[in-house]
């Protein structure tokens, strides 16, 4: 993999930038985050990404998704908003897509998050829409972040190809958006080239769902403050320790590496 001017994460890094609360913090200053994510059809999504979002260091919760119910009955933390459009709910920053899926609803609903001048994450199904779209986020005046694997790239930006990094920072510049394009070593690129390569994971977070525990942290991260590239890069970070310590345990799941987040948060900050 060729790493050439690209910073290969350390965890280090990563705790120096982890999100700890002061003593004059509130759950507001902490951060909200606000999930767009889930539907009927694909309600675990919702529900993966909004518990990473609580479990990976937000002050507040918001659910603004369109399958509520598992997700009040699964996190009675999150403040859930049925009949609210995102511009009606405050929060710091926004993730969108997992399970959203692809019609005429989930097409709105994005454009609604799209439109607020919040940091967001876009993952998944936003990321199929997005490359229907792109203009949806070139004008964005706060930062977007899009998590693609392969074929969510592929869709968006055309092939990778073997220089997964020249791949993401290219995408990354033509999309004006922090590209972290998953994979054995997920990549990690900002629109004015700054990049990082990620070392930790397993092939065994290749389970369904766990691209939507990774999309809830960086949202916990993005509305902590963190600027989206670092935001982006420590949450895979973290991910892949998790991934690790579920693994530890016999074959994981996406929830198994979801119940270990904390863990890894854990140890990544006092290092
Ligand atoms: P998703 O496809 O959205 O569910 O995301 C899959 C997650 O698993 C990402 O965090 C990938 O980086 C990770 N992943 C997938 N395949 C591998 C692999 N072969 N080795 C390490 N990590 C992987
Ligand atoms: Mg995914």
């Amino acid at each position: 993999l060729p790493v050439t001017d690209a910073h290969l994460l350390e965890a280090a890094d990563v705790r120096a930038v982890l999100p700890r609360p002061g003593a004059a913090d509130d759950k507001y200053t902490r951060g909200v985050v606000g999930l767009a994510a889930g539907s009927e059809q694909y309600a675990g999504a919702g529900v993966l990404a909004t518990g990473s979002a609580v479990h990976g260091g937000a002050g507040m919760v918001r659910y603004v998704g369109l399958a509520p119910d598992p997700v009040r009955a699964r996190y009675p933390e999150v403040v859930v908003h049925p009949d609210s459009r995102p511009h009606d709910v405050r929060v710091q920053a926004w993730v969108v897509g997992p399970g959203l899926g692809t019609d005429g609803t989930a097409m709105a609903l994005l454009a609604d998050v799209l439109s607020t001048d919040v940091p967001v994450i876009a993952d998944a199904d936003a990321i199929t829409l997005i490359a229907r779209t792109p203009r949806l986020i070139r004008g964005r005046s706060a930062p977007t972040v899009i998590t693609p694997h392969d074929r969510e790239f592929e869709r968006i930006a055309g092939q990778p190809g073997p220089d997964r990094l020249a791949a993401a920072r290219r995408a990354a510049r033509d999309l004006g958006a922090t590209v972290l394009l998953k994979g054995n070593a997920t990549v990690v690129a900002a629109p004015d080239g700054t990049a990082y390569v990620n070392p930790t994971g397993t092939p065994w977070l290749a389970t369904a769902g766990s691209g939507d525990v990774l999309s809830g942290l960086i949202g916990a991260l993005l509305a902590s403050g963190l600027r989206a590239p670092l935001a982006a890069a420590a949450a895979a970070y973290a991910h892949g320790v998790a991934g690790q310590l579920a693994a530890a345990d016999g074959p994981p799941s996406a929830a198994d590496v979801l119940a270990e987040l904390r863990g890894a948060l854990g140890s990544l900050a006092t290092g």
